[in-house]
């Protein structure tokens, strides 16, 4: 990285396969009459993890049940935890508080529950040495279905993800264990739009690693590219334009005959075409929000309606911040962008019936060939202006989108996790 004099950003830790799932102990507190923390002292300690009850020098990880934590008067016992340990979290390390989602419960309990997403996200602001926070709300009768949210935001594979709100179980309360965490989608069929270079390769490989059988998907003049990554990783390649009036069509059948269907389907293609508005031409308007939006509804409309998706499927949207933010010059990219959230909202509840999810990420500044042909002083601004101070890679909205598809993340449906680093734009 070019040296401007500004300090160098923290090494994150990333995942290797085989890493233990917490490089050191985890503390593990509760509010009095937390519903929580009996079931995640089990998860935690099943997944290998040393669980203390008393603080120690250094901590690789804070969890604190904030279930019980019914009045605002309550929450002080959040700052008892955390006060006399924030300065014991290690290198990469992680903080979690876990509540029950406010809108699921009434009066002050709702308004202590909801408080505590000012906490949370101050903590990651706070936190140094590429520390995360994150809240994780979790329905009643959840607890169990929580452990893969658990898992993933304890383990490097959440290093770009920072001061997120996750909700668990708020549509079904259940979900399967996998036999081996380590390859939680043997068996499974997952397709990646666009996924050629950039973010898209980096989805199929991570869901390769993951035990998937990979259909890599891209457009024709991008078939080089895409046979390499198909090949690489074992998987398929289908060259495809998904604009086309007939793509849907296509799709479900070619998925149809040769797997017999689809388990994930992650819609990760998608174009800009930067100019203001008094600028942009309605083709540029048009083409954007067909690529990223229109093109999406009509496949998942097409996979649905032929049951194309499987029980306990998947669809995953990649969003943006600019979709949250908005961005000068990205008028039609952050419309189609914020129509991915909408397309999470308004699908969660219709995929539920079907047993199944959709969720989206929406990644910060990702360090691909896109942005490193931004100008070098804006570049080093998208990078630096989050709580991380440096940009993610493609791998970071890839671990979170292989989260998001693992069996056991059957009650993690209508999420959107930015992958951002807590970058101050649209915070
Ligand atoms: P990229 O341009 O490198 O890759 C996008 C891929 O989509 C390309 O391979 C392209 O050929 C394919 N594609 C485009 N139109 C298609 C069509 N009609 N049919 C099939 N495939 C098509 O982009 P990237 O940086 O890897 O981004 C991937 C996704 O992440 C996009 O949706 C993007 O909007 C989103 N995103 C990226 C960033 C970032 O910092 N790079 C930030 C936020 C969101």
């Amino acid at each position: 990285m070019p040296k401007l004099g500004l300090p160098s950003p923290a090494t994150l830790r990333r995942y290797r396969p085989g890493q233990p799932a917490l490089e050191g102990p985890a503390l593990l507190g509760a509010a009095p009459g937390g519903r929580l923390e009996k079931t995640v002292r089990s998860q935690l300690t099943g997944a290998g993890i040393e669980v203390l009850s008393a603080p120690v020098e250094r901590h690789a990880a804070l969890v604190f049940d904030a279930t019980g934590v019914k009045d605002p008067a309550e929450l002080r016992a959040v700052y008892r935890f955390f006060h006399p340990v924030i300065r014991k979290v290690g290198s990469s390390g992680r903080v979690v508080v876990l509540g029950t989602p406010p809108e699921l419960v009434e009066g002050r309990e709702r308004i202590a529950q909801r408080a505590l997403e000012g906490f949370v996200r101050s903590v990651g602001k706070e936190l140094k040495r590429g520390a995360t926070a994150q809240l994780v709300y979790v329905a009643e009768g959840a607890e169990a279905a929580s452990e893969s949210t658990l898992r993933f935001l304890l383990s490097a594979k959440s290093a770009f993800v920072d001061a997120q709100v996750i909700r668990v179980g708020t549509h079904t309360t259940t979900a399967p264990v996998p036999q081996n965490w380590e390859k939680p989608l043997e068996g499974k069929v997952a397709l990646v739009t666009g996924a050629s270079r950039g973010i898209g390769a980096a989805i199929a490989e991570t869901l390769a690693r993951d035990g998937a059988h990979v259909v890599a998907l891209d457009i024709p003049a991008q078939g080089g590219d895409l046979s390499t990554v198909a090949n690489r990783i074992g998987g398929s390649a289908l060259q495809l334009d998904i604009t086309a009036a007939d793509a849907p069509s296509k799709l479900a059948e070619y998925l149809t005959t040769r797997h017999d269907g689809v388990d994930v389907v992650v819609h990760n293609a998608g174009i800009t075409r930067d100019k203001t508005l008094g600028n942009l031409t309605e083709s540029g308007w048009d083409s954007v929000l067909t690529v990223n939006l229109a093109a999406q509804l009509a496949v998942n409309d097409k996979l649905l309606a032929d049951k194309v998706l499987k029980d306990n499927g998947r669809i995953v949207g990649v969003s943006s911040i600019a979709g949250i933010a908005g961005n000068v010059g990205q008028t039609n990219y952050a419309t189609s962008k914020a129509g991915v959230i909408g397309m999470v909202n308004v699908g969660a509840p219709q995929l539920a019936e079907y047993g199944g999810t959709i969720n989206a990420v929406a990644p910060g500044f990702i360090e691909t060939k896109m942005t490193a042909a931004v100008p070098l002083f804006i570049r080093e601004a998208g990078r630096r202006l989050s709580s991380l101070g440096q940009g993610g890679l493609p791998v970071d909205v890839a671990e979170t989108i292989a989260w998001y598809a693992n069996p056991a993340s059957a009650a993690v449906n209508g999420n959107v996790v930015r992958v951002c680093g807590q970058a101050l734009l649209g915070a």
